[in-house]
């Protein structure tokens, strides 16, 4: 599976919009990405000072994303969170599409996007970096945003998650780590690569059960990693063990800019594409960004909460929350004090959570106004609220203790308390007939 037969599908759905007019990846596609987040995919099919195509917003909507994995809204965590817990090796292929060039890199031929103003300068931001321990015995494959440098340097942002610690193990043996860098992927790749299963679990493992056994990899031709044979581009290389350089200012999933850090420096040492490639943009703080980041932390979200109460609904990371610190989870309350559990047990799933609110199984999680209903009617601070002062938190909340990484927690146990009879809790309803139904529906149709 790869993007080119996701895009395909896509096309025939009539969700592509075709954009003709040259642009420039210069501020000018991010503008027009923005204004479209959540709606189609754009394909940029004339970019200015390149031959390269750009495809953005491939997986702004839910929908299209759980269309890519042939699931429901309802069923995604579910097969997120299975994909997790029965990872299937992905079978080595000797050719692929992505072998038909091979060449010297040169990174000023790809038309990687500048986005915000104050950014650093232009980042690749949809790429799936995999590398393997030493010994080969641990692969990682996970999303970092790539600043480049100059014609065949990137600086590359290791948060201290996996790939981190493959790379300060080799660090350690004075070695750089060789990592393959692709873009251009099927979403079910991309989504595995944002998903932490345990360290020594392969993410194109996970990405290979989401999509029945069909991923395939190669072995790149310089380095010891791998790619999806099926990528659009992959470039090929090696985080420096000893050279860092400045990373940042960038925007991330807040639609804030994150700070300047001292980051590695990775070497390109070749570049495997398919002849006419596609490029892949995502631009940052967008919904796609928010989608791809949050849905594998609802699934860890749903769970971890599904081992404490009897029954979750859904859990939804809202896009006011910036897909990433706030979450609404809808659970089946069967006794008092679920729904503080249910809390607890979201905050220890998903580290970065700020504020959360359990509601009832009747409130839509994906309608903020009726999980403000909820909170509303259901909720009474003194008893349902929680707050852990100085907790382990995300680095990108500004309001936080960032250099600490040290924040407030916020829960609200929206849940109806058992001790109230049922009956006034209840949103009253008004009986309807058919004669009234078809009456309505020809007013709204005759409605200016
Ligand atoms: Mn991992």
């Amino acid at each position: 599976m790869s993007l080119r037969s996701f895009l395909n599908k896509l096309e025939k759905k009539g969700e592509v919009l075709h954009i003709h007019e040259r642009i420039s990846p210069r501020f000018e596609m991010a503008s027009v990405i923005q204004e479209f987040s959540e709606g189609p995919v754009l394909f940029f099919e004339r970019v200015e000072g390149y031959d390269t195509r750009v495809v953005a917003n491939l997986c702004g909507t839910r929908g299209r994303i759980c269309s890519a994995l042939k699931t429901s809204r309802n069923e995604l965590y579910m097969r997120l969170s299975e994909a997790q817990r029965n990872p299937l090796k992905p079978e080595i292929a000797e050719e692929a599409p992505v072998m038909d060039v091979h060449e010297k890199p040169d990174l000023s031929r790809i038309p990687v996007l500048l986005h915000f103003e104050k950014d650093a300068g232009p980042y690749i931001t949809a790429a799936a970096v995999s590398a393997r321990s030493l010994d080969g015995k641990v692969e990682n494959v996970s999303v970092h945003r790539l600043l480049v440098l100059d014609r065949n340097h990137l600086v590359i942002r290791l948060v201290p998650r996996h790939l981190f610690r493959l790379w300060s193990m080799a660090k350690k043996k004075r070695k750089d780590l060789e990592v393959a860098i692709s873009i251009g992927l099927h979403p079910a790749v991309l989504l595995a690569a944002a998903s932490s299963p345990p360290f020594g679990v392969s993410e194109y493992a996970v990405a290979n059960r989401l999509l029945d056994g069909s991923l395939k990899l190669v072995k790149c031709m310089e380095i010891d990693a791998y790619a999806p044979a099926e990528a659009e581009l992959v470039l090929e290389g090696r985080i420096s063990f000893e050279r860092e350089a400045e990373e940042g200012p960038f925007v991330d999933i807040t639609g804030t800019y994150d700070i300047r850090r001292m980051q590695p420096v990775v070497e390109i040492v070749n570049v495997m594409r398919r002849k006419d490639y596609i490029y892949q943009a995502l631009l940052p703080g967008s919904s796609e960004h928010r989608l791809l980041m949050g849905l594998p932390r609802e699934a860890a979200i749903y769970e971890a909460v599904s081992k404490v109460v009897p029954r979750v609904k859904a859990v939804n990371l809202s896009d006011g929350g910036c897909g990433w610190l706030h979450a609404a989870i809808s659970i089946e309350k069967q006794t008092e004090g679920d729904g503080k559990t249910a809390l607890l047990a979201a905050f220890a799933a998903h580290p970065s959570l700020k504020h959360a609110v359990v509601v009832d199984s009747d409130i839509d999680v994906f309608n903020p106004r009726e999980v403000e209903w909820a909170i509303a009617l259901r909720f009474q601070a003194s008893e349902d609220l929680i707050v852990v002062p100085n907790a382990r938190g995300s680095t990108l909340d500004p309001s936080a203790d960032q250099k600490r990484g040290l924040t407030s927690k916020m829960g609200i146990d929206a849940t109806r308390p058992l001790n109230i009879p049922r009956e006034n809790f209840e949103r009253a309803h008004i009986p309807s007939t058919q004669k009234v139904a078809e009456l309505i529906d020809k007013l709204r149709k005759t409605r200016l």
